[in-house]
């Protein structure tokens, strides 16, 4: 049978409805997300759902779960991933391709709260995908809010990070009224943050050692609150949508089911075959990221993010945009290619590179050393004319890996 083709589809990953302490219901989301133009969507209602820091938009006493799950497939037009946040006190985990009403009370689960509790249990069915949730949430005393990152640095057997958090970014940005002014001047649904350097740097920590898909979320929940007196609505869905989307390069079945393309979609970023991208600089469509073989006459064998190449492979990186923009390779965390255009070109000069020493192993980092070479691909985009930031470029494009074994 005839591979299937690929398809580059833009979703929006991890958001909350009237299923846990969002604010529209599941229907009016997917129909925002049909307007916004997503190919996907991931409802990610907490369980449990009340939450104690968390009120229910709903009454009192009612803990039914998975208002998401009458929903077919595809709804507006949208694919719709099944989707979960676990929601303990610290360590929250999204996964995909379970949905809540799948899910008893997780505080019955022996071991609750700790991750391995919820880790084994989601991973009990078959091509569900887990990631860690803003891990390095670093809260904020300003805004009077909790910190929510993730402790447990033991765990290992988890899909990936949510490495670009819509909300978690701005949470940390926004520290005094300066900057909360500056923040509303320069666009918060427009000059979205980089990703947390923290978790940048531990994604590409960890990924000398496995593999570890990053995803960009927004964790939209239209709450709706006053400030100073003034009502405001924190990051509607509609604009929420519209700018920190996951795209993946899905072996997609024109001819098949709903059910077929999510499977095609969940394979995709379960394989790291994705990049995260704040659609508000523009549609990615373009964009490339991908390793051929160096020199004259080379090999038509090309890899792409997800990819590992064998060790001594002789390999030339390149990394392609639609519009010219500043782009970054990074090998292991640090930038060895840079240039402003629209294509980049990289052979590294050590073609074998030797193995070394990672992380040391440790109990709080759950280490166990370096195994390969982590390559990824950054674009930022000139800042606009009427941003007051004042940053010079903002983020773009995230890619996720291609990987690169070491010799043994
Ligand atoms: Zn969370
Ligand atoms: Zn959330």
């Amino acid at each position: 049978m005839a591979e299937p083709p690929v398809r580059l589809l833009l979703g929006s990953i991890h958001c909350h409805s009237t299923g846990s302490d969002g604010t529209a219901d599941p229907g009016e989301i997917l129909a925002i997300a049909g307007a916004v133009g997503l190919d996907f969507l991931a409802i990610t209602d907490h369980v449990p759902a009340v939450m104690a820091d968390h009120p229910p938009k709903r009454p009192a006493g009612d803990r039914s779960r998975g208002a998401a799950v009458s929903f077919p497939a595809q709804s507006a037009g949208v694919l719709r991933l099944p989707g979960l946040e676990f929601s303990p006190p610290h360590n929250h985990y999204l996964v995909l391709g379970l949905d809540p009403a799948d899910v008893p009370d997780p505080t019955d689960l022996p071991g609750w709260p700790r991750p391995e509790a919820y880790m084994a249990f989601a991973r009990r069915w078959p091509g569900t995908l887990g990631f860690l949730a803003h891990p390095d949430d670093p809260g904020n005393a300003f805004l009077h809010l909790q910190s929510y990152r993730w402790d447990d640095w033991a765990v290992t057997d988890f899909t990936g990070l949510e490495v670009w958090s819509l909300s978690s970014e701005w949470s940390r940005s926004v520290r005094n009224y300066r900057e909360a002014v500056r923040a509303v001047a320069v666009g918060v649904h427009r000059a979205v943050p980089p990703p947390n350097p923290v978790t940048v740097a531990r994604w590409d920590a960890l990924a000398q050692e496995r593999k570890v898909v990053g995803i960009a979320g927004t964790d939209a929940h239209a709450y709706r609150t006053r400030w100073h007196g003034v009502r405001v609505t924190v990051f509607p869905y509609e604009p929420a949508f519209g700018t920190l989307q996951t795209a993946v390069w899905a072996k997609f079945p024109l001819d098949g089911s709903p059910e077929a393309k999510v499977s095609a979609i969940l394979e995709a970023l379960g394989q790291g075959r994705a990049f995260m991208v704040n659609r508000v600089w523009g549609h990615p469509s373009g964009f490339v990221f991908r390793a051929g073989q160096a020199g004259p006459g080379g090999s038509a064998e090309v890899f792409s993010s997800g990819d590992t190449l064998p060790a001594g492979f002789p390999a030339r990186f390149e990394v392609a945009v639609p519009i010219p923009c500043w782009l970054r390779l990074v090998r292991n965390g640090v930038a060895v290619a840079n240039t402003y255009g629209r294509e980049l070109s990289f052979e590294p000069l050590e073609q074998a590179p030797a193995a070394g020493p990672g992380r040391p192993p440790g109990p709080e980092n759950g280490a166990i050393g370096r195994r390969q070479e982590a390559w990824r691909a950054e674009a930022w985009v000139d800042e606009p004319h009427w941003s007051k930031a004042g940053s010079g470029f903002f983020p773009w494009i995230f890619s996720n890996f291609i990987y690169r074994e070491l010799p043994l």
